[in-house]
């Protein structure tokens, strides 16, 4: 650890840092007496992961166990590892977490890893890399994106991170920055925080109600360089906020989350969009996407930066050229006020409107809980092993539902909910 990331020395508020962490523990996962944790973080969140750790065992926990990882050590094995590596992960580690979601324990992980971590790094090996350890990690993942067990995500300001997103700012600054930006996003900044989210999830809950009453088949897309239209899922179920586990628990998967979200039909979108946001991608920022769909698939994808990574993305797999999510946001989201650009989609995708390529999840789905996967692929939801959000929304596009009919309802104009 460097002299710069000691927690002596964080220019980061201690009295928020605990509200952040309880409200992880007590709204993000709603931790159950007995219930073991997983964490996974960088090591430069640790001061955050003794007070998750404090708040869990205050909580009940069981048993937590925390996963550190180190950017020196990442970019180590890009600089000094054999070339065969790059196709290999440590696929006994994520065994071991599958079995201890298997087993009950939920699952928490911190977010704030430098975003252009792996920016100088062969994008090639990269890819691989990052194949290797999706496979890997797919018997934990799918427990995770099936919504088996309660999980959660919150953010660290890093210091790397930090003088990224205020490049402008002496590192000391850009970490309070960065910090304060964290708390105010993710609800801490108020006297009451669990109170706080209590009312932001009843919100949520009347945007994914009047959706699932309106029982779109399609939303369509309008704005500068867009015009897309995203057929939604045969029994897709519109969710946001606090949402039940199939282990029965209610929680708040993502802190911070400003968005309703389904799942589009993976044959049935056709058009193109622009992204309206850079899409910071493990290391990599792809900007000024756009692409053309021919029958739910990307037959067409083009980037002012990044573009040699996105295609990589793209060929993941099959799953990789087709939707997984689309998500509405309104512009006037608290994260897109602050104006910041995080380069990192927890807050990002929360900023605006968005679709995701890749895996679904089989909660957006009407009694998504006893579907098979082969069911889910039935009724258009998507496969892969990779899932990831880009914007698409602004204060420039307009949204119309349309129903099975061809008759058309406005959901959003002008970025707002109509
Ligand atoms: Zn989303
Ligand atoms: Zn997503």
């Amino acid at each position: 650890m460097t002299l710069h990331s000691h927690p002596a020395t964080l220019p980061i508020d201690p009295v928020k840092l605990e509200r952040l962490a309880e409200v992880a523990i007590r709204v993000g996962l709603r931790l159950e007496r007995g219930q073991d944790l997983v964490i996974t973080a960088p090591i430069a969140a640790l001061p955050l992961v003794r007070e998750i750790t404090r708040h869990a065992y205050l909580a009940g926990a069981g048993l937590v166990t925390t996963f550190y990882s180190d950017e020196e050590t990442t970019l180590a094995r890009y600089r000094h590892a054999p070339d065969e590596s790059f196709d290999r992960a440590s696929g006994w580690l994520y065994e071991g977490m599958a079995k201890a979601y298997a087993g009950g324990a939920a699952r928490l992980a911190i977010s704030g890893d430098n975003p252009m971590m792996l920016a100088a790094e062969d994008p090639a090996r990269v890819a691989r890399a990052n194949k290797a350890n999706s496979i890997a990690y797919k018997p934990a993942l799918e427990k995770i994106s099936n919504f088996d067990i309660n999980w959660n995500i919150v953010s660290f300001p890093n210091p790397a991170w930090a003088r990224q997103v205020f490049p402008d700012d002496p590192e000391p600054v850009a970490v309070e920055k960065l910090a304060n930006a964290i708390f105010a996003a993710s609800r801490v900044d108020v006297a009451d925080p669990v109170a706080a989210w209590e009312a932001h999830n009843a919100g949520l809950a009347r945007r994914s109600a009047w959706l699932n009453g309106e029982r779109f088949a399609a939303l369509h897309f309008t704005g500068p360089g867009t015009d897309l239209t995203v057929g939604l899922a045969d029994g897709h179920e519109w969710h946001g906020g606090a949402s039940t586990a199939k282990n029965g628990i209610t929680c708040n998967p993502n802190i911070p989350t400003e968005e309703v979200f389904t799942t589009p039909h993976a044959l049935r979108v056709e058009g193109h969009v622009s992204s309206t946001k850079p899409l910071s991608h493990q290391g990599t920022l792809i900007d000024e996407i756009s692409v053309r769909f021919e029958g739910g698939r990307i037959v067409e994808a083009k980037a002012s930066k990044g573009e040699q990574v996105l295609n990589k993305v793209l060929d993941t797999d099959e799953g990789a050229r087709r939707l997984g999510e689309v998500a509405l946001v309104p512009h006037s989201s608290p994260i897109s006020k602050s104006g910041i650009l995080f380069f990192n989609t927890l807050f990002d995708e929360n900023a605006s409107c968005h679709i995701a390529l890749g895996q679904c999840y089989s909660k957006c789905f009407l009694d998504g809980a006893s579907l098979t996967p082969e069911q889910i692929a039935a009724q258009g939801g998507n496969a892969s092993l990779i899932h990831i959000d880009w914007m698409i929304g602004s204060d420039k596009v307009d949204i119309d539902g349309i129903a099975a009919d061809g008759s058309r309802t406005p959901v959003m104009r002008k970025g707002e909910w109509a």
